[in-house]
């Protein structure tokens, strides 16, 4: 049987507004609801980020345990994974909500353009965060915008910053950043292979429109698979996404169409060496 795929469900980000598509949850409640569906829809991590009432995006930690608590409480099991990304707040802000030890917590080693900014991952705090997340045994997931951020892993591995085998996702399609780039998505996956061998489990996000070619060529290629409103608002060009749990259904097609279970919790768990949660 070929290995189960973990989808995870990105469900807010920092950017998407109602004004974008109403379906984009803000508050602590709506979040809890729309990872609820996506969890039942196949998703078995939930990538969070969280927001002030008027959707700006916000660093405050009393959000973050509000929304592990809800999120433990109806979707028990589910990985709780927190971004450390840059765009709610600047330097130690970013991990802030760490001593809450969810399961994981996304990091950036590198530094790279986005679309209107440079995206600021300073070795000082890139170093800091990996600190925090040993100290409260947090398993990153490492956002490779480039090739070099693969190679930033290992080394971050190899001088005990890292514990366990480094989770990377490959994230493509960023307006300034790597583009979608099948010669490119090939040569991360064999770096991966080289670097922490031929197991380790890998994802990859595509933004927009590509979430659905990334979707595909993970899924294909036996990686794991994120999706959700934080990437991408639309089904297709004329269609805003419904839900999250809309978008997870689309990737669990995938997963019928490539013969792939779609992981369950537990599975997810075991493919990622977390802990099972405490009965
Ligand atoms: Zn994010």
């Amino acid at each position: 049987m070929s290995t189960p795929c973990i989808i995870c469900v990105a469900i807010t980000g920092s950017l998407p507004t109602k004004a974008n598509n109403p379906a984009v949850p803000i508050s602590v409640s709506e979040q809890i609801e729309s990872t609820h569906a996506a969890f039942e829809a196949g998703a078995s991590i939930v990538h969070a980020h969280v927001r002030n009432a008027d959707e700006t995006p916000s660093s405050d930690p009393e959000k973050f345990a509000a929304l592990k608590e809800g999120l433990e409480k109806h979707c028990p099991g589910m990985i709780i994974q927190f971004s450390t990304g840059g765009r709610s707040g600047a330097g130690q802000t970013r991990g802030g909500m760490l001593p809450l030890a969810p399961d994981m917590a996304s990091l950036s080693v590198g530094s790279n353009n986005f679309p209107t900014r440079v995206y600021e991952n300073p070795p000082d705090l890139v170093d800091w965060l990996a600190s925090e997340m040993l100290t409260y045994d947090v398993k990153p997931e490492i956002e490779a915008f480039d090739l070099s951020h693969i190679l930033k892993a290992r080394a971050m591995a190899d001088a005990g910053q890292l514990a366990g085998t480094p989770y990377v996702q490959f994230v493509m399609g960023v307006k300034n950043a790597m583009p979608v780039d099948r010669d490119v998505f090939d040569y991360y996956i064999h770096t991966v292979k080289r670097l922490f061998g031929t197991d380790a489990p890998w994802c990859a996000a595509g933004i927009g429109s590509n979430q659905i070619i990334l979707n595909e060529w993970a899924i294909s290629s036996g990686g794991h698979a994120r999706t959700g409103l934080e990437d991408n608002v639309r089904l297709d060009r004329d269609t805003l996404a419904p839900s999250n749990a809309a978008l997870v259904e689309r990737a669990a097609e995938l997963c019928a169409k490539y013969e792939r279970p779609v992981a369950t919790w537990a599975q997810a768990r075991e493919i990622l060496g977390l802990k099972m949660p405490a009965a």
